[in-house]
């Protein structure tokens, strides 16, 4: 059996897990049973968007001193399903708390780790490749444990429906939680205006502009591009280190990691530092005056031209096509 963590966003079940959902039907399952763990929460709403990816279990565990994220007392609770199902795999998608989270499981369980997976072998002992460097470098690791823990990197797979759809059973669980458990839990979120990074790490379209924009008021094309393709501004570290835009748009190791389905990078080198953010998009397409530059050779795409030109012609074509 495949153990998924079921993450929510919104109230709803997470594109990531749906995404993680057909990764461990398709990659490790042959067949096998997939269910997945609800920590809190209520699992009614969520059970026809499981049905419709063969989910066959929704093991829930429901305790009010879980009610508040906390990475062990969370992971606590998972790998004591884990183990009284006898999970084959434990699953999570590589977003920040299920990374945490499959960190924390691993240590309980004392088996190996793999975070950022793309692929499965299975092969005895299973084979994963796993990004590693920021994406830039694929890794082969053998996971000899009984029970694999791991990650799914953001946009491994291309979430879709199981052919045969199911019923999801629920079935709730109790947990022994220690007081250790609970010593770490999130106590307040409070969202603030200014460094609100959600728009960018959720837009399915991103416009990346770097220090190839040349001056802080040269931005009004890229966001009127970002406009009428309904998407968010990302941007490099040199473009907030210079004070052209604010922090919270920054894509990168030390910025925001986008999984867009279009990143139209404009101007930006491709600093391995910015690959880091921007590599699990879908497609990306650069817009450079170099054709050497590391994010026109890894682009699927590349325009080589000066941006303050085939921005505003992109600009007027998606205008035209509007009327
Ligand atoms: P440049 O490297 O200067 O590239 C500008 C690009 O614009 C060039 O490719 C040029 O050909 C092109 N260009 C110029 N004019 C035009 C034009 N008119 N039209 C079209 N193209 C044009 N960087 C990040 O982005 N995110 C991070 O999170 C991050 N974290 C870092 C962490 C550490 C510890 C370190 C050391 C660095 C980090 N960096 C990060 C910085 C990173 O190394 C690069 O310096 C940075 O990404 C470069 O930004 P850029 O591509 O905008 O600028």
């Amino acid at each position: 059996m495949i153990l998924v963590w079921l993450e929510t966003e919104g109230g709803e079940v997470a594109e990531t897990t749906l995404e993680t959902l057909t990764f461990a039907r398709e990659q490790l399952g042959n067949g096998e049973p997939v269910e997945v763990v609800l920590v809190g929460g209520d699992p009614a709403p969520h059970l026809s968007v499981l049905g419709e990816q063969g989910v066959t279990t929704l093991v829930h565990v429901a305790d009010e001193r879980l009610d508040r994220y906390g990475g062990a007392a969370w992971a606590a609770a998972l790998t004591s399903v884990a183990r009284s199902r006898d999970a084959r795999a434990v699953l999570a998608a590589g977003t920040p708390r299920g990374s945490e989270l499959m960190a924390h499981v691993a240590c309980r369980l004392d088996v190996g780790m793999a975070a950022n997976v793309v692929a499965v072998d299975e092969r005895e002992p299973l084979r994963v490749s796993r990004q590693v460097m920021g994406g830039s470098v694929l890794e082969e690791m053998a996971l000899a444990d009984r029970m694999a823990v791991l990650t799914v990197a953001g946009h491994a797979c291309e979430p879709s429906g199981a052919t045969q759809p199911t019923e999801p059973e629920v079935v709730p669980v109790d947990v022994e939680l220690t007081d250790p458990d609970l010593i770490g839990q999130v106590a307040r979120i409070e969202e603030t205006e200014s460094e609100d990074t959600s728009a960018l790490t959720r837009a399915k379209v991103v416009v990346g502009a770097g220090r190839g924009v040349g001056r802080a008021d040269g931005f009004e094309d890229l966001l009127e591009l970002t406009n009428l393709l309904g998407g968010a501004l990302g941007v490099s570290r040199v473009v907030t280190n210079l004070g052209w835009r604010p922090h919270h748009e920054q894509v990168g190791q030390t910025g925001s990691r986008i999984s867009p389905d279009l990143y139209l990078a404009c101007g930006i080198s491709g600093a391995i530092q910015h690959w880091a953010g921007c590599q699990s998009a879908k497609t990306i397409i650069a817009i450079n005056t170099d054709p050497d530059a590391p994010m026109v050779t890894r682009a699927d795409y590349a325009v080589i031209g000066d941006l303050h030109e085939v921005v505003p012609a992109l600009n007027d074509e998606l205008r035209r096509r509007r009327r």
